[in-house]
């Protein structure tokens, strides 16, 4: 599947990106991707000069979902697995690095 590619500011109307979308309440989630944007930038140059923007048509949108107490437990839930050193167990005040496996204390023993 190719999606149509549009150069910078030549996107037609009533498409939107993840942010124009955000600002307006909707969630890009399960949204429809019916383009892209595409442009020249340095910011782009170790990945072939160009950046790209997805373009979701509004109308398959749906609203953000609010957050709820027990969305926000799960999330603390999840970011404490993050903090917890699979070695020693320990909950570090910092998420462990991927690149080490566990924590500093663990890695330098
Ligand atoms: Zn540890």
């Amino acid at each position: 599947m190719t999606l149509p590619v549009y150069r910078y500011r030549l996107a037609p109307h009533g498409l939107m990106t993840r942010t124009q979308l955000r600002a307006a309440g909707l969630s890009a989630a399960r949204a429809e991707v019916v383009g892209e944007l595409r442009w020249r930038s340095r910011k782009a140059r170790h990945y072939g000069g160009y950046r790209v923007a997805y373009l979701y048509d509004p109308a398959t949108a749906r609203p953000v979902r609010p957050m709820t107490a027990g969305r926000w437990r799960s999330h603390a839930a999840m970011m404490r697995a993050r903090r917890t050193c699979p070695d020693c167990k320990a909950v570090q005040p910092y998420v462990i690095p991927t690149s080490l496996g566990c924590c500093w204390p663990c890695a330098g023993a």
